[in-house]
Parts: C-alpha cells; structure tokens; sequence
C-alpha cells in the first residue's frame, strides 16, 4: 500500500486531511472510497494508519486509527554531500538516496563543480529538490523525508562535519577500502562526492586536515551519481540498517 505523506497541520486529533495532488490520486487514481484503509507518515519518522472518511478529488479526510513510530528508518545519521552537478543530473541522485535512507543531503560548491555558486535557480530549484524527495519518499516508504539543506561551499561542507563520528571523502587516488570502517558510538557519517571533474587535490588535504579520510570506490571511475548511490549504500550496509539485523 502506498504512503501518504500528511503535514502536521492537517493533522489533528484521530483526524487527518489529504489535499492537492494527492486527493487527487487517491480519489481518480486509486479510486479509494469511505471505508477503505490508507497508509500514512507525517515524514518525522511517525506512520500511521487510517480509514476513509469521505473523498473528492480535491480533499480526503481520513479518521486516524494507529500512530507508531517508524520501523523504516536507519539507525545511522548519513549525510550525503554532493559537489553541484550540470543540467539536472541531481535529480536522480535525490530519488535514489531516499531509497537508501540518506538522512539528509547537501549540494555544494567546489573547484571544479561547472555549475557556479549563484548560477542556479535558488529557491525554486531547492522546492523542486523537495518535490522529488517527498514523491520518492511516497514510492519507497519512508518515514523522514530526507532534509534538503541550501548549497554550501567546501568551508561550510567541513564545518558542518564537526560532530560526525564517520568522515568519508571518496577519491578515486585513494586506495583506502570501506571496508575498514566500524561503527562507533555516534553512529552519524557524512559523505563527500565531488563534481564531474573530481576533486582538486587541495581539496582532499583540507577535508584529511577536517578528520576526512579519503576512500576508494575500486578501480574504475564511477560517474558522480553513481559513486554517491553507490556510496551511500555500501555505508548503509557497514553502517546503518542495509545489512539485515
Ligand atoms: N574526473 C575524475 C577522473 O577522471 O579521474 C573523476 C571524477 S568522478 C566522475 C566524480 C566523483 O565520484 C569523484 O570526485 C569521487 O568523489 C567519486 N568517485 C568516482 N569514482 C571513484 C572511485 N573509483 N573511488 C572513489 N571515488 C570515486
């Protein structure tokens, strides 16, 4: 059964609204009628489950009848970092993490990212990130929406690593394996990917002098988007919640 994702406003007590799109698909798509079950997250880590009370395209109210706290979500706190790619080519990247249960996700500037800081769309191109989070969220199950942080520059990147207990910049000249890495007491990873044109050497050495270490995805270059899907899932898998219990 698909996720809906409700926004606490529309929810109160035992009660909750569905509107726009959603309603929408609810009523014409799935054609749900009063009575039947719908599955829903408030996109906190909160699911719930509910039973239609009436539907119209434009508006579905739902009497909530289970509130539990999400079984879908990884004990493990990954940050993915990914240096701003051409044209929409992080759009996919966005779909793609929330699969694997990055907990947030932030673009940033660098030497060699072709898109340059204040080239990009600002604030329309954060809410269209944010559309693509919340549907993927719908497709996989989710219970956090993944937090869509505004692009950085390195600096920022490194400074909002202070606090994180895994630090992994991939490199393709690193010959340093995953498979070194333990989980340890903050169980909280951030990630740094770079742009097309890869990382700057200056750039590694200021993320190592940050308590970065590089690593090697093996032999072959991975295009961006790969290496961060790529990543971030062999992390979840030593890290988090992708290799069973
Ligand atoms: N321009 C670089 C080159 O040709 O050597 C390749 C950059 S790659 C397309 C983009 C990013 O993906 C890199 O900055 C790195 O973060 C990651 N990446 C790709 N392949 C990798 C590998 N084999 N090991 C570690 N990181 C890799």
């Amino acid at each position: 059964m698909q996720k809906f994702l409700i926004n606490k406003e529309a929810l109160s007590v035992n009660k909750a609204v569905i509107q726009g799109q959603d309603a929408k698909h609810i009523c014409k798509v799935l054609r749900l009628k009063p009575q039947d079950a719908v599955s829903m997250t408030d996109g906190h880590g909160t699911d719930f489950t509910g039973c239609i009370d009436k539907v119209s395209p434009e508006c579905v109210e739902i009497s909530i009848l289970t509130e539990k706290k999400s079984l879908t979500e990884s004990n493990l706190d990954l940050t993915l970092c990914s240096a701003m790619l051409k044209h929409n080519k992080m759009d996919e990247t966005i779909k793609q993490i929330t699969q694997l249960g990055v907990t947030r996700w932030i673009p940033f500037y660098c030497k060699r990212s072709v898109p340059l800081s204040g080239t990009q769309k600002g604030k329309k191109q954060i809410e269209r990130w944010q559309t693509i989070a919340r549907e993927s969220l719908k497709q996989c199950r989710r219970s956090c929406l993944v937090e869509i942080m505004p692009p950085m520059d390195f600096q920022q990147v490194l400074a909002f690593s202070k606090g994180c207990t895994h630090k992994l910049a991939f490199w393709e000249a690193s010959d340093r394996s995953l498979a070194v890495t333990v989980p340890g007491e903050n169980n909280k990873a951030v990630v740094l990917i770079g742009p097309e044109g890869g990382f700057e050497e200056e750039e590694i050495r200021c993320a190592v002098e940050s308590g970065f270490m590089s690593y090697s995805l093996g032999p072959r270059i991975l295009r961006a988007e790969t290496a961060a899907v790529c990543a971030c899932g062999l992390i979840q898998y030593l890290l988090g919640d992708m290799g069973g219990s």
